[in-house]
C-alpha cells in the first residue's frame, strides 16, 4: 500500500509510534468501502479497539513491524467488523435425533408461514383492522374461523405461548377460587413452569386430589365444593407413569363438571391437530378429542406437533374463551404480528390435510422412513471418513430418535445416522476425544449438533433435508481438528 508514504524495514520491531491514528487509518483508501457499508460509528469504533489492542501488544510482547503495515491493519478491521455484526442467533444443523427441539427452536415454519410472515412483515397489514368496515378489528379473528373449523370448537383464541394460555385460562376462569388437579398431573414443563406455581401465579387455589400414580373420579367428586371454579386436567406430556396407574379420562370428568356447574379445562401441551396414527405414529391427543369429550377449555402450543410458530391456543365454549379474551392479562399476553402470520399461514395447511407431512418440515421429518434416513446417513458415510480419519472411525449405525419438547417421551422413532469413536489405543481419552468433535462440529459456520451416547458421537440424520450443508463444511471439519 503506497498510499501512507511510508517504508517499513522488515525484520524491525514496531513502536507504539509507529502506528497510524485513527484519522490517518479511516483515510486510507481501502477503509473509504468499510465506511460506505457501515457508515462512521461502527469503523471507528472497531479501528480504535484495533489500534488500542495492538498498543499494548506492541508494548506488552514485541511485535515485528511488518504487522502494523496498513494493508494488514484493514484486513485486521475488516475482520474486526464482521466478527462484531455475526448476529448471536445462527443457523443450526439438528442432528441431535430430537425432532422439536426446544433448544433448537422447536419447529421449523413451512415455506408458506416463511412467505406470509416475510409478506406481511414488509408493510401495514390489517392486524386489527376490519377492512370490510373500515373500523378497528380484533387480531384473535385472523385465526379464530381456522381454529374453529379445524377442531370444532366455538371460539377461538391466541395468546404468545402455551405456558401463557394456561396461566391466562386459570386466572381468567378461576382466580381467587379453587381448581382441582389430579396430583399425578401436577408437572414441570421445564424452566420455571411448574404447575402449583402457575396456580399461584394466576392467584387460584390448588387443591390437589388423587396420588400419584393413581386418582379416581369419587376424588375431584369429594373435592368439589362451593367455592371450586374449575377443574383441570393436564397432559403429562414429559414424563410417564408406568405400571399401577389409573386416571380419570375427560369424558367422565367433563360429566361431573357439568353436574357440579363448574368448568373444566385441559392442558394438552403439545395437542397435535391431526390423528397421529395415521402416520404410524403414537397417538397424541386431539383438541377435536378434548372438546368431544366435553372440556370446555383446551390448551396447547403452536411451535410443538403443529408446526407452527411459538403460540398458545385456546379453543373452547363460546362462553369460556370470551371470559378468557376479556381478561385484562390478556392484552400483556397477546400474540405478535409475526407468529400470527405464521400461524395463519400454517393452519390453512391443516385444511389441505395430504400437503402436511410434505409441507410442514415437523411432520415430514416425524414422518420420515427409516429407509430414506439411512441412504442419507450412508451418503455422507465416505467423506465424513475422509474428513476424520484417521483420528475418529466412522459408521452408519441405527438409532433412535425422539420427538421431543415432551410429546410422546416414552416412544422412539427407528432411525439411523453416523456413529463416530475415536481411534484410541485403549478407553482412556475418549470422553476428551468426543467433546473436541463435538466441539469442532459447533464451531463450524453452520454449527453441527450432535449427541454423545455409548462413547460414541451420534449424528442422527432423520432431520436432514439436505445432506448438502453438511458436506459443504468438511474442509473446515478437517481443519479445525487439524
Ligand atoms: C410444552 C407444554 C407447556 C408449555 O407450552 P409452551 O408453548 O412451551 O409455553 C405447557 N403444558 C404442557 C403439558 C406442555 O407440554
Amino acid at each position: 500500500m503506497s498510499s501512507t508514504g511510508e517504508s517499513v524495514v522488515h525484520g524491525s520491531k514496531a513502536r507504539p509510534q509507529d502506528l497510524p491514528s485513527i484519522d490517518k487509518l479511516l483515510r486510507l483508501p481501502e477503509v473509504q468501502p468499510l465506511l460506505q457499508a457501515h457508515g462512521h460509528t461502527l469503523v471507528a469504533t472497531e479501528a480504535r479497539g484495533l489500534l488500542d489492542g495492538l498498543r499494548s501488544r506492541i508494548l506488552d510482547e514485541g511485535m515485528d513491524s511488518a504487522t502494523i503495515q496498513p494493508e494488514t491493519l484493514v484486513r485486521q478491521l475488516a475482520t474486526a467488523i464482521d466478527a462484531r455484526l455475526k448476529p448471536r442467533m445462527q443457523r443450526v444443523i439438528n442432528l441431535t435425533g430430537t425432532v422439536i427441539h426446544t433448544n433448537l427452536g422447536r419447529s421449523v415454519l413451512s415455506e408458506a408461514a416463511i412467505r406470509h410472515l416475510t409478506a406481511m412483515m414488509e408493510g401495514p397489514n390489517n392486524l386489527e383492522y376490519d377492512l370490510a368496515g373500515g373500523s378497528r378489528g380484533d387480531r384473535d379473528s385472523i385465526v379464530e374461523g381456522l381454529l374453529c373449523e379445524i377442531t370444532g370448537a366455538e371460539a377461538a383464541t391466541v395468546v404468545n405461548n402455551n405456558a401463557a394460555a394456561v396461566l391466562l385460562t386459570i386466572a381468567a376462569l378461576a382466580g381467587g377460587r379453587e381448581v382441582v388437579v389430579s396430583r399425578g398431573e401436577l408437572v414441570e414443563i421445564g424452566g420455571a413452569f411448574r404447575m402449583p406455581d402457575v396456580m399461584a401465579s394466576a392467584g387460584a387455589i390448588m387443591v390437589e386430589v388423587g396420588t400419584t400414580n393413581r386418582t379416581h373420579l369419587a376424588d375431584y367428586q369429594r373435592a368439589i365444593n362451593a367455592r371450586t371454579a374449575l377443574l383441570m386436567k393436564v397432559h403429562t406430556s414429559n414424563y410417564a407413569v408406568e405400571g399401577f396407574t389409573s386416571s380419570v379420562p375427560e369424558a367422565e370428568l367433563s360429566v361431573l363438571a357439568r353436574e357440579h356447574g363448574v368448568a373444566m379445562a385441559t392442558d394438552l401441551g403439545s395437542g397435535s391437530l391431526v390423528d397421529m396414527t395415521q402416520y404410524g405414529l403414537p397417538h397424541e391427543p386431539t383438541p377435536q378429542e378434548m372438546l368431544r369429550d366435553g372440556c370446555g377449555a383446551v390448551t396447547f402450543s403452536g411451535d410443538k406437533l403443529l408446526g407452527g410458530p411459538q403460540a398458545g391456543l385456546i379453543v373452547g365454549e363460546r362462553d369460556l374463551i370470551t371470559k378468557i379474551r376479556k381478561f385484562p392479562m390478556k392484552r400483556a399476553l397477546r400474540l405478535s404480528k409475526l407468529p400470527l402470520a405464521a400461524l395463519e399461514a400454517t393452519l390453512m395447511l391443516y385444511l389441505q390435510p395430504e400437503l402436511l407431512t410434505r409441507e410442514l418440515p415437523t411432520l415430514r421429518w416425524l414422518t420420515r422412513d427409516g429407509e430414506t434416513v439411512l441412504r442419507t446417513a450412508q451418503s455422507l458415510l465416505e467423506p465424513m471418513q475422509t474428513a476424520l480419519a484417521p483420528r475418529y472411525e466412522v459408521r452408519v449405525q441405527t438409532m433412535a430418535s425422539q420427538i421431543g419438547s415432551g410429546s410422546l417421551p416414552v416412544d422412539r422413532l427407528p432411525s439411523a445416522g453416523l456413529a463416530i469413536t475415536p481411534v484410541l489405543s485403549g478407553k482412556r481419552g475418549t470422553g476428551s476425544a468426543l467433546d473436541a468433535l463435538a466441539n469442532a462440529l459447533r464451531a463450524l459456520p453452520t454449527p453441527i449438533i450432535g449427541r454423545i451416547a455409548d462413547d460414541s458421537l451420534l449424528l442422527d440424520c432423520r432431520c436432514l433435508d439436505d445432506v448438502a450443508p453438511v458436506l459443504a463444511q468438511l474442509d473446515a471439519l478437517r481443519a479445525q481438528l487439524a
